[in-house]
């Protein structure tokens, strides 16, 4: 996955949403409902203004439940209309189209008190990468949707796709980029596996987290791989993973690295059971 997080191409990408913005009525955004916080970026607060505003939590089978719950109150608390969804998983979806009228209500009586009828409701779907807006719109829209081509008035390129009588959706990636500047930002996000494990070594990154797991989620590691983790440092834990787990090399050491890899696919895949790297009230959470 190739992250463009380099000032020109922000620059560039941010201005490109700016004038598709000036189309639409309703903007989705999704996050990762894992990180709901570090996969989503604030400047959509700006971009968005004065749409209609809507955030899926999606990816929310493989988060705390608890936590969803809390997280989709603390974007209520600001005035945006939150789903949680798994977007391959259409029966989730089905709330989605009323909680979209309800967000435009206020565009829908506008246009009926200037005797429009039925003008479809224009969107357009945002988010970081890897956070699931094709794998939402494949699921949302269906078979059924068409383009629409081009309308007078709707800048020459932009394609309208009809995903039913009431909305339309702007055909552009959305491409919204993270937020590096904040190492804890790069962490989760690494973790989640929403880019490339550069930001720290394969080793590195299970430490964190075993650590954060530890503090959290204590029983997640005993249950998982039988270890009693009470007290004991990271490395050791990871070291002990590699051993029950057979990850050894030609020699006959430790494959250290094979078993982080082997946690961090574990975790990302939901194996370890669901669980939310952020909470609500404590939004500096650090994961180590
Ligand atoms: P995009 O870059 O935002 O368009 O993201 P994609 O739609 O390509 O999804 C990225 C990855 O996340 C894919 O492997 C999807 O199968 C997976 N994915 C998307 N939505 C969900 C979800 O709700 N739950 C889970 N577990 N995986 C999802």
């Amino acid at each position: 996955m190739n992250i463009q997080w380099y000032p020109g191409h922000m620059t560039k990408a941010k201005r490109a949403m700016k004038e598709d913005m000036k189309l639409i009525d309703l903007v989705i955004e999704l996050v990762d409902a894992r990180v709901p916080l570090s996969s989503r970026n604030p400047d959509i607060d700006d971009l968005g203004a004065g749409k209609a505003r809507m955030v899926l939590l999606n990816k929310s089978d493989l988060a705390d439940e608890g936590q969803t719950a809390r997280w989709a109150a603390w974007f209520e608390d600001k005035g945006i209309h939150v789903v949680k969804i798994d977007a391959r998983n259409k029966g989730t979806l089905k709330q989605v189209q009323s909680v979209i009228q309800d967000a435009c209500k206020e565009k829908i009586e506008r246009d009926r008190r200037r005797g429009i009828l039925n003008r479809p409701i224009r969107t357009m779907v945002v988010g970081i990468p890897n956070v699931g807006k094709s794998t939402f719109i494949n699921s949302f829209a269906g078979k059924a949707c068409a383009k629409t081509g081009n309308k007078p008035g709707v800048t020459k390129g932009n394609q309208w796709i009809r995903l039913n009588k009431t909305l339309e959706l702007l055909d552009t990636p959305g491409i919204l980029w993270p937020r590096f500047e904040d190492q804890q930002v790069g962490l989760k996000l690494a973790l989640i596996g929403s880019i490339n494990d550069q930001i720290l070594n394969k080793d590195e990154l299970a430490w964190e987290l075993i650590r954060f797991l530890k503090k959290r989620y204590p029983q997640v590691l005993s249950e998982r791989f039988g270890l009693e983790t009470e007290g004991k440092e990271a490395a050791f834990i990871l070291e002990e993973i590699a051993r029950v787990r057979a990850c050894l090399l030609k020699g006959g050491d430790l494959d250290v690295s094979r078993a982080a890899a082997l946690l961090l696919d574990d975790f990302r895949a939901g194996k370890l059971g669901r669980i939310t790297l952020e909470e609500p009230e404590n939004q500096k959470d650090k994961v180590g």
